[in-house]
């Protein structure tokens, strides 16, 4: 293989356990695997997060969530034992998405009547109910239920409907990495205002979740509690347990990126409650491809960006941006630019990073042969200092790698 990526399965079972200790026992953590789990492979990081014990994985579509159910059956863990598994995008109104959440018994978030209409269409044959979550738009404007008539008419919906039942309430907050954030405190009444909507319609969901992994870090209870609101003092997550009790549900969270290791620094928190407890799971590698002596003055590169200054010794990379490499990361003789590890030392990229190429200097690190390992991430090299570079956040960084594992 010419460029590949390897997990750490310790560091992504201890990020899980981690996390789950510091939200408490009472509340569940909802393990996120989008995004084939953010660039990291959903093959080995399923089967992984299952072992560690996730009740709940969460994925985009239908299409990921049969690729979910067939990976864990082929790590040997049975369906009946397998997590439930969340389709977080409102994608049941597409052309045959239904028939497939049903088909592998995938529980579809649902925030449209289109999108209802369908599963209540594809549910009608089938032998049990569809258990379905409710996501209440509460002040993001991006997918969701309205509050007011527009709620009340689904409610009715899912009450008229025997085939589908309500498990679940969900809201997603906008700004959970801003410490004492306004628009959060906005959402958090408004989603208050969803639940005691759909319990007085008597309905009774078995999950009422919200927030993401900055949610969790910016759970800084004391910083939060020298707000005069009493709301604050209990922090968020006990918030959210305090708002699942008075509905007769469980709480749950949900997380990704911090699974994988990484977090957004949180604006004005103190205390950031899980930053130092989670490790990076990733390495991303591959091996050098040729070996080049360039003499002093010769140009580097697409447009000559750089200009040997010194006789350099480079070596040429099998990666580049089509593999999810950052052009941002490319560099000049005025402006550095990213950098690799290779026997465990710093090789700068220089020039511009090619679609498939990419030559970095090795001319202060002995010794280095053709197809000797490259680390392109992890190592020495963050996702943060991708994200950095190429003025984006790790999220993308990671999302954007295109490698299998090894
Ligand atoms: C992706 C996603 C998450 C996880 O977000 P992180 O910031 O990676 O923890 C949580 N909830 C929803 C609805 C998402 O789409």
């Amino acid at each position: 293989m010419k460029i590949w990526t390897e997990i750490s399965a310790e560091h992504l079972a201890a990020n899980f356990a981690a996390i789950s200790a510091v939200i408490t026992a009472e509340t569940t953590l909802l393990a996120v695997v989008k995004a084939n789990a953010y660039g990291h492979g959903i093959s080995p990081c399923a089967p992984i997060l299952a072992s560690a014990g996730a009740q709940w994985l969460g994925v985009t579509d239908a299409t990921e969530g049969a690729r979910v159910r067939s990976v864990l059956r082929e790590a040997g863990i049975p369906d009946a034992t397998q997590p439930d598994i969340l389709v977080m995008s409102a994608t049941a109104a597409l052309p045959h998405e239904a028939e497939a959440i049903i088909h592998n018994r995938l529980t579809p978030v649902v925030s449209s009547l289109n999108q209802l209409a369908h599963l209540r269409e594809a549910a009608a044959s089938a032998s049990e109910p569809l258990p379905i979550h409710l996501e209440i738009d509460t002040g993001m404007s991006r997918q969701g239920i309205s509050l007011g008539d527009n709620l009340n008419a689904f409610l009715n919906l899912i009450a008229a409907s025997p085939h589908l039942r309500l498990s679940g309430i969900m809201t997603h907050f906008a700004d959970t990495e801003v410490a004492h954030s306004v628009q959060t405190a906005f959402q958090r009444i408004a989603f208050e205002q969803a639940v005691a909507t759909v319990t007085a319609r008597g309905l009774r969901p078995d999950w009422i979740h919200v927030g993401n992994s900055s949610y969790i870090d910016n759970d800084d209870r004391e910083s939060n509690g020298t707000s005069e609101s009493n709301e604050n003092k209990e922090g968020w997550l006990l918030w959210l347990a305090a708002l699942a009790h008075r509905a007769g549900a469980r709480p749950m969270v949900r997380s990704g990126l911090a699974l994988y290791g990484h977090l957004l620094p949180i604006e004005g928190a103190s205390r950031p409650a899980i930053h130092s407890l989670v490790r990076p799971v990733l390495t991303w590698k591959t091996r050098v491809l040729a070996i080049n002596d360039v003499p002093n003055c010769h140009l580097v590169g697409y447009n000559g960006t750089w200009r040997a200054t010194h006789p350099m010794r480079l070596a040429l990379l099998p990666a580049g941006y089509a593999d999810g490499l950052r052009r941002e990361l490319s560099s000049t003789n005025d402006r550095p630019g990213g950098w690799v590890m290779i026997h465990g030392q710093r090789a700068p990229i220089i020039g511009r990073i090619s679609m498939n190429l990419t030559s970095v200097d090795i001319t202060a690190i002995p010794n280095v042969a053709e197809g000797d390992e490259v680390t392109l991430l992890g190592e020495g090299i963050s996702a943060e200092d991708h994200a950095r570079l190429a003025h984006t956040i790790p999220y993308e960084i990671l999302c954007g790698i295109r490698a299998s594992p090894k």
